[in-house]
């Protein structure tokens, strides 16, 4: 009896054991769904992975120590507040917008633009139009987002100033009114956030459009919009440049509308394959 008994414990040790072994190596939902889940599942459209398949890479993590609308981990920050390093002028001098209060301000001193270039990015930003506006129309809290350098998503104080619609704010200027006008008041913060992604070239000519995904104080007001070529004014827009990055560049409209900017920050994608 003494040797079945120890037969037995040791027939129940293995079977711990196993569990044990088995628990540590698959994550609980592997354990639970087991490891030969995916097997005999279809093969997903588009995907060389199965359907549910365990073995289909995981998700990047990326996380946000800060308040939602903070820099997420694996963001580059343009800026935190502090300083426009991260700019230029464009002609090689360091970019020369009022820094104060932990916001930058167009002082009239011309066009801002990032040193680094960028293709397909998701984009953050905070804005805000003087809070005592002057002129109308156009005149009224003129800036702008220019993408590579060329494709403007439209800064405007939109709140109770009437323009033409392609020119409003969170239109991509001169082709596409936003889908409605979420504009704050001048004076308050208000939050971009736009994902773009880059037009494409072959031999030169362009073969796949650029195109906007745009929320304006988390309201949807551009979903995929084409963009018709590089910003234009009075005229229609073309792709002239054949090119796969550039910088990002904050417009000085000139017309002494002290627009002030926070929190920019830029995710850098690849959105091959994506339209
Ligand atoms: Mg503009």
């Amino acid at each position: 009896m003494a040797k079945r008994a120890r037969f037995l414990s040791f027939v129940v040790f293995c079977l711990v054991a196993v569990l044990v072994v088995s628990w540590s190596v698959y994550p609980w939902a592997e354990a639970q769904e087991g490891p030969n889940w995916h097997k005999g599942l279809p093969k997903q459209y588009k995907s060389k992975w199965l359907v549910h398949d365990l073995k289909r890479p995981k998700p990047a993590v990326v996380t946000q120590a800060g308040p939602v609308g903070s820099a997420p981990s694996d963001a580059i920050v343009l800026f935190d507040g502090k300083d426009l390093s991260q700019w230029t002028k464009g002609n090689g001098k360091p970019a020369a917008w009022t820094v104060k209060d932990g916001y930058a301000e167009l002082n009239h001193t011309g066009n801002i633009r990032t040193k680094k270039e960028f293709g397909d990015c998701q984009f953050h930003i905070e804005w805000r139009a003087p809070a005592e506006p002057r002129g109308v129309s156009q005149a009224r809290g003129n800036s702008g987002i220019f993408f590579m350098g060329l494709y403007e998503v439209q800064i405007m104080d939109s709140h109770k100033n009437s323009t033409y619609a392609d020119g409003s704010a969170a239109s991509i200027y001169g082709q596409h009114p936003p889908l409605v006008n979420a504009c704050r008041k001048p004076g308050e913060w208000q939050v971009y956030d736009i994902v773009f992604r880059r037009p494409r070239f072959k031999d030169g000519k362009m073969s796949e459009p650029g195109r906007f995904t745009v929320l304006h104080n988390g309201v949807l007001v551009q979903h995929n919009t084409e963009s018709f070529g590089e910003t234009a004014w009075r005229r229609l827009a073309k792709y002239r440049k054949a090119l796969e990055k550039g910088p990002i560049s904050i417009q000085d409209h000139g017309d002494r509308q002290k627009v002030a900017y926070r929190n920019i920050w830029i995710r850098e994608l690849d959105l091959s394959g994506s339209d």
